[in-house]
Parts: structure tokens; C-alpha cells; sequence
């Protein structure tokens, strides 16, 4: 879904940070959504609404909890 925000996310924004990166990887989600920058580690807090509109697209998106307990149970086989 377009408007998915999860923890862990890898996003790109529109307008790159006063440091140069516009690579950022989302910390906290929720009704404020907390993103670190990648290139000076700087965490910004944002509105939902704010996040999307900055938001330009999604590097990488985090692995769903569900699917990572999966993949421990295979490994813990
Ligand atoms: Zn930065």
C-alpha cells in the first residue's frame, strides 16, 4: 500500500537534508513518524501527513515482524 510506513523503512525524501543525504530510516511510526538521517544520524520527528508528502519513495522496505519470526524459526530448525 502507498501509504504503508514501517519501522525500519529505508525512504528517500524530496528535498535532501542540510547535509547532503536525503536517505533517511524510519525509528518510531505511529500518529508522529520519527526518521534518522543517514548521512549525520540527525532524528527528526514528523507529522504522518508530513512524512508521506516528503516522502519520495521507499529504498528499502522493513521486513514485516511476522516474516522475520518466521525466518528465525527456520534457522532455530
Ligand atoms: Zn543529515
Amino acid at each position: 500500500m502507498e501509504n504503508e510506513i514501517n519501522l525500519g523503512d529505508v525512504i528517500q525524501t524530496r528535498k535532501p537534508h542540510p547535509c547532503g543525504s536525503d536517505i533517511w530510516t524510519v525509528i518510531r511510526t505511529g500518529a508522529d513518524i520519527k526518521i534518522k538521517c543517514q548521512g549525520c544520524g540527525r532524528i527528526v520527528m514528523l507529522d504522518r501527513a508530513v512524512f508521506l508528502k516528503r516522502r519520495k519513495k521507499v529504498i528499502q522496505a522493513a521486513v514485516p515482524p511476522d516474516a522475520a519470526r518466521e525466518e528465525q524459526s527456520e534457522h532455530a530448525d
